[in-house]
């Protein structure tokens, strides 16, 4: 191969910059081209394509975001936008692509596979959601936003003797809520792996008060309920001034951690690494601190990411 292509897809996260820079310097340093596709599987299905070079991704390790763009692309589904896409790169030379993103922009890069043309996939998604590695890029620094703003509400809700909710993204993995609900301090954890149980949670804030506690902080997933509905629950159950608290997109944006600067650059530098190898079809992950490959049709539909029991019982033993 002598070009290779990078985009990033689907919700953005800290680190993106950092891995489109080190898939474009790894590539350079293996005497590729570069080429950079803007706003997803939108801009290349839209032929929006610029050759990218060393001075292209000066400055951007540092910054959140994507500067390439990303979007949600749904036209992408369909067999002839994806069969343009693929005209597209070819009338560039571009030989292969690699696809930072999360599991839907993994079923993209495997179907463009699929139909001959040989992509890999790079976890980026702040939830920690995709099969096959130990941790996504920009997972550690939203979990250092949520746990700031955990901080700042344990301040304010202590004050005030006020039980405080607060909303963690994640979609349907609750590995941000459980993580977060550790360095944080939290009092009660509620992910789609331990389900949503009123009463239980109510008995447990019920024997907080009981005890003396002062405060009284719930981390829950979005998604699994309303929560300013629970939280009107929760005040009428226990008499106690109760605030939700959803912290939304603030949690996708800020300077990414050293930890994802380091994970994102060695993950764009092995996936030049793969495409050198004559890969496709493969991902990229990190398990006990090695790089690894899969499958990308593994990643997406057969292999599970395993449930931190570990992390819960601890969480269960701190409370
Ligand atoms: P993420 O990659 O963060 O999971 P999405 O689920 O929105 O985000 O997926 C990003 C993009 O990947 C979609 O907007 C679409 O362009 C593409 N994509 C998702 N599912 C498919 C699919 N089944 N076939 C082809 N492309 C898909």
């Amino acid at each position: 191969i002598k070009k290779i292509g990078v985009l990033t897809s689907g919700g953005d996260a800290p680190g993106m910059n950092a891995a489109i820079r080190g898939v474009v310097r790894a590539g350079l340093s293996e005497g590729l081209e570069v080429y950079g596709v803007y706003d997803g599987y939108q801009g290349l299905h839209q032929n929006r394509i610029q050759k990218l070079d060393r001075s292209s991704v000066s400055d951007v390790i540092n910054r959140g975001g994507t500067f390439l763009g990303s979007a949600r692309f749904p036209e992408f589904r369909d067999e002839k936008v994806r069969a343009q896409a693929i005209e597209n790169l070819k009338i560039h030379g571009i030989d292969a692509l690699v696809v930072i993103g999360g599991d839907g922009s993994y079923m993209g890069a495997k179907k463009l596979t699929e139909m001959g043309y040989p992509c890999i996939g790079l976890p980026g998604t702040i939830d920690n959601d995709v099969a096959g590695t130990d941790y996504t890029i920009g997972f550690m620094t939203a979990l250092n936003t949520v746990i700031d703003a955990i901080d700042r509400l344990r301040d304010t809700s202590s004050s005030h003797q006020r039980i405080s909710i607060v909303e963690v993204m994640g979609r349907h993995c609750g590995d941000l809520t459980l993580m977060a609900s550790i360095a944080g301090g939290c009092e009660y954890i509620i992910t789609p792996e331990t389900g949503l149980h009123k009463e239980q949670l109510l008995a447990k804030i019920k024997e907080g008060i009981y005890k003396g506690k002062k405060h009284a902080i719930v981390a829950i997933t979005e998604l699994m309920t309303d929560v300013n509905q629970l939280a009107k629950y929760i005040e009428s159950e226990t008499g106690r001034e109760t605030r939700a608290t959803v912290l939304g997109h603030i949690q996708r944006g800020g300077q990414p951690t050293a930890f994802d600067r380091i994970l994102a650059s060695r993950m764009g530098a092995y996936a030049v690494d793969l495409l050198m190898q004559g890969e496709g079809g493969r991902c990229v992950g990190v398990q006990n601190e090695k790089m690894v490959h899969h499958d990308i049709i593994d990643a997406i539909e057969n292999m599970k990411r395993p449930v931190r029991t570990d992390l819960y019982k601890v969480a269960d033993k701190l409370f």
